[in-house]
């Protein structure tokens, strides 16, 4: 599937998006990689849209990414008698242990390891922020609160404690289940809800084994903070504005944004800006020109890709907002008086190594010598990631014949991610496969010259020391 730019498009599926044709229509639109939000939704549903969006594989001859996201530590409160309660500036409200339904005075807070890590002073954010609570008093089983302002409590309403370090475990016992059916199903990529610090991912990771890529989903103060040494371990990383949003103040999150791309571009690790992109399409059918802005803001960041959220998942118009996104990262991308993404010289690397060294040179003669594609040779993909570190001004053709990797490569930027089950034996059989996959799904044109980039011997990952300039000849040459 040929998509006319560079930056990735995320959209979640959920019960406006569960069906065959949706999926389809959604991905026709420009959907590069489907999120399955394991924070809603039975495993069943999850399956069956797998399913469908595997199901696509053959038809457009394309490789299709799928993304796990595990709910990760989030906090709730339980339930109430009469489902929502409406809490009082000024009042006590308590939190504890007790698993009888909630009322106006009280809710159950099933968290025990929580209440020891609480001092008078602290803030408790419900329901998105909507409600504060403040504790005033702290017991192994009872948080007694003031209400800090008026607003509805009801059934299971998450619950953000931002200036805490939370002793719980990064992964619950539902992400353990959770991730055992995703590896099941043969995800791509597992992202993971609320990581605190590097050792979140390093021990998802000890589990995932390999067997798919690892996303942090930053929306705690505390990974702001540890931000760099999170970036070296993951894979990748999602700014999760929404509960970021919560945790910190609004106004800094357009700053951390910024942040947090300009630090992923420099490592080379993809970066998805998520939440809220295009809130109000939810109900309506065209964004708000503050929306259309936020998109764009991203791309012109740099950003590997945005995501949508409820406007696929629950919204009205699931694959408007896809086409919507789509057409404001398009006219982006065109931009050529401000769009340009130049990466700061490799210098500030600590150390260049053979593939840093190829695919600087690759861009640079894609640069100045005119080529239309950059064709990568990669069995475990770390030289298309490398390639698309440099936001080359050309389309990027990353070519595995591992159909894993080809998959999970789908979310970076400018990168055509392409499955051949050929594999070179040679220099010479490299040429022919890699100009014989562009030019069949229409990459290139006969005349177009194309650099290729790939590492003898063939079949090794890791080990990329060569670049060719090449030409694309038409079919009738061909003898
Ligand atoms: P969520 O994560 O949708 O799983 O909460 C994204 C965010 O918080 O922005
Ligand atoms: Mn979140």
């Amino acid at each position: 599937m040929k998509r006319n730019r560079k930056a990735k498009i995320l959209a979640t599926i959920g019960p406006a998006s569960s069906t065959s044709e949706v999926i389809e229509n959604i991905f026709n639109a420009g959907c590069d990689v489907f999120r399955l939000n394991f924070s809603h939704g039975s495993i069943e549903t999850h399956r069956k849209n797998l399913d469908s969006i595997r199901g696509l594989e053959k038809k457009y001859n394309h490789a299709t990414c799928i993304l796990a996201d595990l709910q990760g530590p989030k906090l709730r409160v339980g339930e109430f008698e009469k489902t929502e309660e409406n809490l009082k500036k000024g009042q006590k409200f308590i939190l504890d242990l007790n698993s009888e339904l909630g009322n106006s005075q009280r809710i159950n807070f099933p968290h025990p390891d929580l209440y020891e890590n609480l001092t008078p002073n602290s803030t408790l954010l419900i329901n998105d922020g909507r409600i504060r609570l403040q504790v005033i008093k702290q017991k192994s089983d009872q948080l007694i609160t003031e209400v800090l302002n008026d607003g509805i409590i009801s059934n299971n309403k998450g619950v953000n404690i931002p200036d805490v370090i939370l002793p719980i475990d990064s992964l619950t016992n539902k992400d353990r289940s959770d991730l055992q059916k995703a590896l099941e199903m043969n995800v791509d990529w597992i992202a993971l809800s609320f990581v605190q610090k590097a050792e979140d991912i390093i021990k998802l990771k000890k589990i995932v084994d390999g067997k798919a890529l690892i996303m942090a989903k930053i929306e705690k103060p505390s990974a702001v903070k540890n931000i760099d040494e999170i970036i070296e371990v993951a894979d990748g990383i999602m700014i999760a504005r929404g509960d970021l949003g919560v945790e910190m103040p609004t106004e800094k999150v357009p700053i951390i944004q910024k942040n947090i791309i300009k630090r992923c571009r420099h490592y080379g690790k993809p970066v998805v800006v998520a939440t809220q992109m295009l809130e109000s399409m939810i109900t309506n059918l065209v964004p708000t020109r503050a929306e259309a802005s936020d998109v764009a803001n991203a791309i012109y960041d740099g950003t590997d890709a945005v995501m949508l959220s409820g406007e696929s998942a629950v919204g009205d118009y699931p694959v408007e907002s896809v086409a919507t996104m789509n057409k404001i990262i398009e006219n982006v991308e065109k931009d050529k008086n401000n769009f340009n993404l130049e990466v700061e010289s490799l210098n500030n690397l600590k150390k260049i190594d053979n593939t840093d060294a190829i695919t600087n040179a690759a861009y640079s003669i894609a640069n100045n010598a005119g080529a239309k594609a950059i064709i990568t040779f990669s069995v475990s993909g770390k030289t298309t990631m490398r390639m698309a570190r440099e936001r080359a001004p050309v389309q990027i053709i990353g070519l595995s014949p591992n159909l894993k990797t080809s998959r999970r490569l789908q979310l970076l930027w400018g990168v055509n991610s392409c499955h051949s089950s050929q594999d070179a034996a040679n220099t010479t059989e490299m040429v022919n496969i890699a100009c014989s996959v562009a030019k069949n799904k229409n990459l290139v044109k006969a005349d177009d010259s194309v650099i290729i980039t790939a590492g003898v011997p063939f079949g090794n990952a890791g080990s990329t020391n060569l670049l060719r300039i090449a030409k694309i000849i038409a079919n009738e040459d061909l003898n």
